[in-house]
């Protein structure tokens, strides 16, 4: 079957991937390159913050450790780390995926993938095309716009417009990148007020966070990030001297839930919210489902 995806995010890249694999025939539209996608800057720890539906995200998240595992792709790296919830937080539906987890009150230890994206993303971008997908530039106003057989709509933010879909919103999200000094373990402490996160990754260190639901613009703002490396070096003392390498601000599709489902000749796959790295293959792995042969 003749498939467009559009979008070239890790969702719309990890769709493409598993429909040529499955041998269709996929193309690309993306109105951005991937390493200027939101997916760029995400922390790139494989687990759901909060992300809806609970029992599909659990499944999906399954898929996604076992798949980040196997991959062996450069910029992932299986780690232990220690996530701290906010007391009273029942045992996430998705802890189960973690194999080794210990849970000790509020705190879950597990070891997991952690994703430099932007390495991870070339590397899957090379992937693709090495399956044959073509990759085309350019931003839509419909998806009536595409000549294909099927539509994937994983354009993330922009997915909603393209669905007519207005219960997607940006969630800000900012990052500081210091220089790693050799952290062997991540770090996430959510609190009912702000979730602090350290994941290392080997050349530097991603700190957050922040959530910043209906931000526009992707400035970073210097006070916000002083912010957010006080917290990182109070968490993580180590951090102490590391050096301030680059700040970077992200919007999240965020969605009362994640959206995958077929209506007619289009497959809908977007809404991923602070979960997308994590999601993207067992999502990945549905949309092929629901292309058919
Ligand atoms: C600061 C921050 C930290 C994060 N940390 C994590 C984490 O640790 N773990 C995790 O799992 N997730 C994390 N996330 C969330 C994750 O980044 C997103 O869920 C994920 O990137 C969504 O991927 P996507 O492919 O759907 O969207 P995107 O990466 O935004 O890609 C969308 C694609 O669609 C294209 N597009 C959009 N509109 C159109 C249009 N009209 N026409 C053509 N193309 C279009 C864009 O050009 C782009 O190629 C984080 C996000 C932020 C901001």
């Amino acid at each position: 079957m003749r498939i467009t995806v559009v979008g070239g995010g890790i969702v719309g890249l990890s769709c493409a991937h598993r429909l040529a694999e499955a041998g269709h025939e996929v193309g690309v539209v993306a109105a951005g390159k991937p390493e200027d996608s939101t997916s760029a800057i995400a922390g790139g720890l494989i687990y759901p913050p909060g992300t809806q539906p609970a029992d599909r995200v659990a499944r999906w998240t399954v898929a996604g450790v076992a798949q980040f595992r196997r991959l062996g792709a450069p910029g992932v790296r299986m780690v232990r780390g220690r996530l701290v919830l906010p007391e009273q937080t029942p045992e996430p539906a998705w802890a189960a995926a973690m194999e080794d987890v210990v849970v000790s009150g509020p705190a879950l230890e597990f070891t997991t993938a952690l994703v430099d994206t932007p390495v991870y993303l070339a590397w899957l971008a090379g992937r693709v095309a090495a399956l044959g997908v073509r990759t085309e530039y350019r931003t839509l106003s419909s998806l009536g716009e595409v000549d294909a057989e099927l539509v994937v709509n994983a354009a993330g933010l922009g997915g909603g417009a393209l669905a007519g879909d207005d219960s997607v919103v940006p969630v800000g999200g900012q990052v500081v990148h210091l220089a790693d000094p050799g952290l062997t373990e991540w770090v996430v402490h959510e609190t009912d007020s702000a979730v602090t996160y350290v994941i290392p990754h080997g050349r530097h260190v991603v700190c957050g966070g922040t959530e910043e639901e209906g931000r526009i613009g992707v400035e970073p703002d210097a006070a916000v990030a002083a912010d957010i490396v006080a917290r990182c070096r109070a968490l993580v003392p180590a951090l102490a001297g590391a050096r301030v390498l680059g700040t970077k601000v992200g919007l999240r599709p965020h969605r009362p839930q994640v959206r995958l489902d077929r209506v007619g000749d289009v497959v809908h796959c977007y809404g991923h919210g602070g979960a997308g790295i994590t999601l993207s293959w067992g999502c990945a792995d549905e949309v092929a489902a629901l292309a058919g042969s």
